[in-house]
């Protein structure tokens, strides 16, 4: 059975400014499911409905962010929950941290500044399952923090005194303390070094191995995907595009938008210039009919222009949605 499943999602900003409103289409009409036991990668470029992905499936919606449509259903180890009926209390109380975690870009948004380490794991687990007996607290978090290769001094730091790849590692401690069923990593490794990077993913590889639970690794980074994920969905403009096991989309990938992801990695070796796509990400107030890709894909068609295409499978658990698999003729332009 699957941890997560997304059918039809739309999630709508609606602004209004000078008596004008404006409806940002972030997420529409995505559908996907999350198995337990697996790390699933969301990749794309900045404003392809990454982070809005993100802030719906942790419950985080906040005004001018709206639902607009579709379901959002966890299956957890207690119960299922459906996100439409979940309160603002019930996701405080036992959902955020217990069963959805989150890792972000900057652990410092999570590490208050002026505590030190161990007051953090104090304020998280005295939140969730009240004060704890100060011993048992103290061994059940230095014990946490060692199975994950940390040095236990990390607790008595201030996060100040830490390096931002120790940080990184702590936010991931703190996010795996109650072992929940999904941990959501947001950009985790993107303001590390490389070295730094492959560290803290190593970890969160770890960590998942062991527990068994499900990541879902947002990141724009493809080698960051091809490294660590199971599986790999790519987005455009608010869709999802394509879908594969990690090995296919790196191997077979079948969008036009994908093979462009793929090809603009560097290869040692290659000293090959790589060329980028010609214009922008649309603009989400007002999107492009048809495939949202058209006016930057190079193998377009009239089709593609009124047409949206729908999501095909492909076997082997990849998926595409692009007019090519159903057959065209190509536009200007190709
Ligand atoms: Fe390109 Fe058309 Fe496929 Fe969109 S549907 S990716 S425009 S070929």
């Amino acid at each position: 059975m699957s941890l997560l499943k997304v059918d039809g999602l739309r999630a709508y900003y609606k602004t209004e400014m000078y008596g004008i409103s404006r409806m940002v289409r972030a997420i529409d009409d995505v559908s996907l499911e999350l198995q337990p036991n697996e790390i699933y990668g969301v990749a794309g470029e900045s404003s392809c409905g990454k982070t809005t992905l993100i802030k719906v499936l942790s419950g985080t919606i906040k005004p001018p962010l709206k639902i607009q449509g579709g379901s959002v259903k966890y299956q957890f180890k207690s119960s299922g929950v459906d996100m439409a009926d979940v309160s603002h209390e019930e996701m405080q109380r036992n959902i955020r941290w217990k069963e959805i975690s989150y890792v972000m870009q900057g652990s410092m948004s999570v590490l208050n500044p002026v505590r030190r380490v161990v007051k953090t794991f104090e304020d998280i687990i005295s939140t969730h399952e009240g004060i704890p007996n100060h011993r048992e607290f103290l061994e059940r978090t230095r014990e946490h923090v060692k199975k994950l290769g940390l040095p236990p001094d990390v607790l008595n730091s201030f996060p100040h005194e830490l390096s931002g790849g120790m940080r990184q590692r702590v936010a991931i401690a703190l996010a795996t303390v109650f072992q929940p069923s999904l941990i959501i990593a947001d950009e985790p490794t993107t303001a590390l070094d490389v070295v730094v990077q492959r560290g803290v993913l190593q970890l969160l590889k770890e960590i998942q191995g062991q527990s068994k639970n499900t990541v879902l690794l947002v990141t724009h980074d493809m080698a960051v995907h091809a490294n660590v994920a199971d599986r790999v969905a790519i987005m455009y403009a608010g869709r999802l595009v394509e879908e594969a096991p990690t090995e296919i989309i790196f191997q077979r990938p079948s969008h036009p938008y994908t093979r462009h992801l793929i090809n603009s990695l560097p290869v040692i070796g290659d000293k090959s210039s790589k060329s980028g796509l010609e214009g922008t990400p649309p603009n989400l107030a007002n999107p492009p009919d048809g495939c949202r890709f058209h006016p930057r894909c190079p193998k377009a068609m009239e089709i593609c222009k009124t047409e949206v295409p729908v999501m095909q499978d492909l076997g082997n658990g990849h998926r595409s949605a692009c007019h090519l698999i159903t057959g065209g003729k190509e536009s200007s332009n190709g």
